[in-house]
């Protein structure tokens, strides 16, 4: 049997995603933002907050973690993905916007 029409989502997922932006625009964190690390910061930074589930519908209200959490979490990921990249140290993509071909070897 299939359950259709079960629609949710993390709630933790749009503020991490903000934050992320937020962060990565601000600071210079010389991190890469290739589509695997972005990915990873957001996975370990939503590992590290606690589950916040909501209906798809009641997306856009107030749910998830306290921002200070999320901003702890999204701090500690970025970091550990700058020190810690699954991929060589020399494939990082620049941060320049809209030149995701520009790889530096
Ligand atoms: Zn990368």
């Amino acid at each position: 049997m299939a359950i259709k029409n079960c629609s949710v989502v993390n709630a933790n997922y749009e503020r991490v995603i903000t934050v992320m932006e937020k962060f990565l625009h601000e600071r210079d964190q010389n991190v890469c933002c290739c589509p695997r690390c972005m990915s990873d910061i957001a996975a370990i930074a939503l590992n590290y907050l606690p589950p916040h589930y909501v209906a798809d519908s009641e997306r856009g209200k107030e749910f998830g973690s306290p921002w200070v959490m999320v901003e702890t979490a999204v701090s500690e990921a970025i970091d550990r993905v700058k020190d810690n990249p699954n991929h060589p140290h020399s494939v990082i993509v620049a941060r320049e916007r809209g030149s995701a071909d520009n790889i530096v070897s």
